[in-house]
């Protein structure tokens, strides 16, 4: 008898609805078990068994990382026009009115002010589901305008990154904001104000060859995809098979490209810590300063022969993840 000309009736059936809105199981993309859909709204979109990070929205980083009620958006008046009146398969006009109805977001870039475990930040977070994250004129528009307001009001700026890299539909619109928001990070740091990065999957193109990666300190989730040219287009260009696991979180950290990986639920906790240092908020400052003097008693017992100094040494900090 026939594989398909068997009358036997299927066992599987898919389960849609449900009461406790139950929408369906899906294989994890990590594990390859089966996980249920509202497991991954409790655990930040991370798969219960092996931690897998599926992407997650803008409005749910916002809600994960400022502190509830405090974020305020800006620049959203900026808006993306058509400079070259470009089109390919579409027109990108229709592109970009479609990208909107689909994603919610007028831009691939949310930026706004808001308060992380209390401290006042400029956050900017970027949106892969709006045309692959691509950075246009607006995306490098409100990035620097955010960056100049954190300049004016004194504020340490944090930006979670995920993008295709530049857009093509702007051409060279959209690679000279490649430039405007390096120049615009450099007034940032001459001004002493911390920038952190958050690089996510995927980092990719224009956006890591520029402020992803120009962050005071650069984090990244677990087995993010970061890189300029995706794995494909360097194979075929070098003509050999990169190294497993070569763009990714762990192989970057290893080869100091970023500074640490941090776990998503851990996020906003060591964000909030690494700002109140740099930002030498009182609190933090006057405990670091007890830790570096209880250091630096150790050390005066241990070579009894040394001076003894209450000096405290200034950039010391070590951060232990
Ligand atoms: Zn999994």
């Amino acid at each position: 008898m026939g594989l398909f000309s068997r009358k036997k009736k299927s066992t599987i059936s898919i389960q849609t609805t449900k009461k406790d809105s139950f929408s369906g199981w899906m294989k994890c993309s990590g594990c390859q078990e089966m996980i249920h859909l509202n497991e991954l709204e409790n655990t930040l979109n991370c798969c219960p068994k092996c931690n897998y990070h599926y992407r997650f929205t803008v409005d749910q980083r916002i809600a994960q990382l400022s502190d509830a009620g405090t974020f305020k958006e800006l620049f959203s008046h900026f808006q993306s026009i058509d400079p070259l009146q470009f089109s390919d398969t579409e027109s990108y006009s229709e592109r970009l009115v479609s990208a909107e109805q689909k994603s919610g977001k007028t831009e691939a870039i949310i930026t706004g002010t808001c308060e992380i475990e209390g401290l006042p930040t400029a956050l900017a977070v970027m949106d892969f589901s709006f045309m692959g994250g691509s950075m246009g004129s607006v995306v490098g528009e409100r990035l620097t305008c955010l960056i100049e307001l954190a300049i004016k009001d004194e504020l340490p700026l944090v930006c979670v990154c995920a993008s295709g890299g530049a857009r093509m539909q702007e051409s060279i619109h959209s690679l000279m904001q490649m430039a405007k928001t390096s120049a615009a990070l450099s007034k940032l740091q001459e001004a002493g104000l911390p920038y952190i990065s958050i690089l996510t999957n995927p980092t990719t193109g224009g956006v890591t060859a520029s402020f992803a990666t120009l962050g005071d300190l650069i984090f990244a989730e677990p087995e993010a995809l970061i890189c300029f040219a995706g794995p494909r287009v360097v194979e075929q260009t070098i003509g050999q098979t990169l190294p497993e696991g070569a763009q990714r979180s762990e192989f970057l950290l290893k080869h100091g490209m970023i500074d640490a990986i941090i776990k998503r639920r851990d996020l906003k906790p060591k964000i909030a810590q690494c700002l109140h240092l740099l930002t030498g908020n009182a609190r933090n400052y006057k405990e670091n300063r007890e830790n570096l003097e209880h250091l630096l008693h150790r050390q005066s017992q241990a070579n009894p022969s040394q001076p003894k100094t209450t000096k405290t040494p200034s950039k010391k900090w070590s951060f232990t993840f």
